[in-house]
């Protein structure tokens, strides 16, 4: 559907590098990028923009990824918004453990270019 390409992406990273990749991988495919570099900046944007989907890093200074993401799922509006966590430290038992946190999906970094367009675009797809 080409009107995916038109959707809203909330990238919550703090890491330079990785914020001028995937902003570049993304506005590529015509996706919309707003960028916060923390967590509490994140929440207040997740609220107010209702992205199609947010992009969240585990690791982030203050407060981490894990309870932004605890905090959004208790937000009305944002309960069944895909978000897909970012984690450069990924250990055995992470996978699981993110997505009991609330995370609908789990992107280890570095990013591989394909995988992470695949996953994104497969669940702005796969979002009615
Ligand atoms: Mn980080």
């Amino acid at each position: 559907m080409m009107s995916n390409n038109k959707a809203h992406i909330l990238l919550i990273e703090d890491n330079p590098n990785n914020i001028k990749l995937m902003e570049m991988l993304l506005e590529e495919q015509g996706y919309q990028v707003t960028v916060d570099t923390n967590a509490e900046a994140g929440i207040i944007n997740a609220k107010e923009l209702s992205p199609d989907l947010i992009l969240l890093d585990i690791q982030l200074p203050e407060m981490d990824g894990m309870e932004a993401c605890r905090i959004m799922r208790q937000e009305p509006s944002l309960e069944y918004t895909p978000i897909i966590a970012l984690t450069a430290f990924a250990m055995p038992g992470d996978r699981e453990r993110i997505l009991e946190n609330g995370f609908d999906e789990y992107m280890s970094k570095p990013i591989k270019y394909r995988e992470f367009l695949d996953l994104v675009n497969k669940i702005l797809t796969h979002e009615d």
